[in-house]
């Protein structure tokens, strides 16, 4: 066994607002051996998503929460470095939510095993993992794609978006990303192939977005709420189809937004328009796993699929990242590097 400490972060406190540093706690514990069937995991790669600032709160929700002094929920690529198991041996690469810690004993439920030959194995997290599941899902049975029709994603350049986008294109759609500053924004056309890059940030953003959408918009795949939600929603066609993924703009607010009350106007729209808005969390396409697996995988491998990763490294600067991530500072799917292979 080659350490005989694990490095933890639990939830110290729930935030109020935006999270802060001292809502964790870095903590050190015994690494536990494993039992009869269990195997030891060293984490490698930690992904940090928008989802983890949910569970921070005590919210109703569709998952439940961390509990304060609980190690912090998240997705986890890992070596198997002991095994009573006979399912899995020492060498093995696995993907499973052990956490915000470097080893993780599991009996090995919910874990899946990755295969380094087909990908680098970050990408379990990323394109061939969760976030990739839930564009290809999203998109393909709720946004429904039909070659000549008009698609805007928010937050393009991330894990989530970058993929709906270029699916999207696979499909015949033309694509408008948005995205926060100039960078992102450029490299959703010259590197991703979208027909269009927005910067949400602009002043202007509302009329830019006009002008890139002269026939109307037929999909919006949701994944921000706020600014963004209300300069698309005047410029949504007919039959328009909006997968509701993710509301990003929100996740810190602490109460309901006060204002007018514009909810006649979108249930008008709803109905005068037969816009289909429809929430979903990836889970419920689970059936649909081989097929996402089988399609995105070939076209990564055909070279039509591109990904990008924000890499930060140490288990300890996970807190910062996530912070950061709720303002938008990362680029491409952010991930902790917690141990070299
Ligand atoms: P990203 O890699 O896209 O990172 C989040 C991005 O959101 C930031 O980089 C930033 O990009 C943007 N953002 C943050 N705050 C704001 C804001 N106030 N207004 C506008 N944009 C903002 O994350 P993911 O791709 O992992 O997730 C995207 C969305 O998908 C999230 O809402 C997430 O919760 C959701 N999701 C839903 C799932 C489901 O099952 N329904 C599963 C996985 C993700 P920028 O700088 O471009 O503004």
């Amino acid at each position: 066994m080659p350490a005989s400490k694990n490095h933890i972060i639990v939830l110290a406190s729930r935030p109020v607002g935006e999270p802060k540093p001292d809502n964790f706690r870095l903590v050190e514990r015994d690494i536990e051996h494993p039992g009869p069937g269990e195997i030891l995991l060293k984490t490698l790669w930690l992904s940090l998503d928008p989802y983890m600032r949910g569970r921070m709160s005590d919210a109703k929700s569709y998952a439940e929460p961390v509990e304060v002094g609980q190690v912090m929920s998240g997705g986890t690529v890992s070596k198997v470095i002991a095994s009573n198991n006979k399912a899995f041996s020492v060498g093995d690469i696995v993907a499973g939510s052990t956490g915000w810690q470097e080893y993780a004993r599991s009996n090995g439920s919910g874990l899946r095993k990755v295969d380094p030959t087909l990908a680098p194995i970050s990408t379990a997290l990323g394109i061939l993992g969760m976030p990739g599941m839930t564009a290809y899902t999203g998109l393909l049975n709720i946004g429904q794609p039909k070659p000549g029709e008009t698609l805007v994603v928010a937050a393009a350049s991330g894990a989530v978006g970058a993929v709906v986008g270029q699916i999207a294109k696979l499909k015949g759609c033309r694509v408008v990303g948005i995205a926060g500053g100039p960078d992102k924004v450029r490299y959703l056309t010259e590197e991703l192939g979208f027909d269009v890059g927005l910067d949400h940030r602009a002043a202007d953003f509302p009329a830019q977005l006009r002008a890139a959408v002269p026939n109307g918009i037929d999909i919006y795949f949701e994944n921000v709420g706020g600014h963004v939600w209300d300069a698309v929603f005047p410029l949504l066609n007919k039959f328009a189809r909006i997968p509701v993924c993710g509301l990003i703009a929100h996740y810190n607010d602490s109460g309901p937004r006060q204002g007018i009350d514009r909810l006649p106007i979108l249930m008008r729209s709803i109905l005068s328009n037969r816009l289909t808005l429809r929430g979903y969390i990836v889970g419920d396409f689970a059936a649909q796993t081989d097929d996402f697996l089988r399609d995105v995988s070939g076209w990564l491998k055909e070279g039509k699929l591109k990904y990008r990763e924000d890499i930060v490294h140490g288990l300890e600067k996970a807190p910062e990242a996530l912070i950061g991530l709720l303002k938008g500072r990362n680029f491409g799917k952010l991930l902790v590097k917690v141990a070299d292979e």
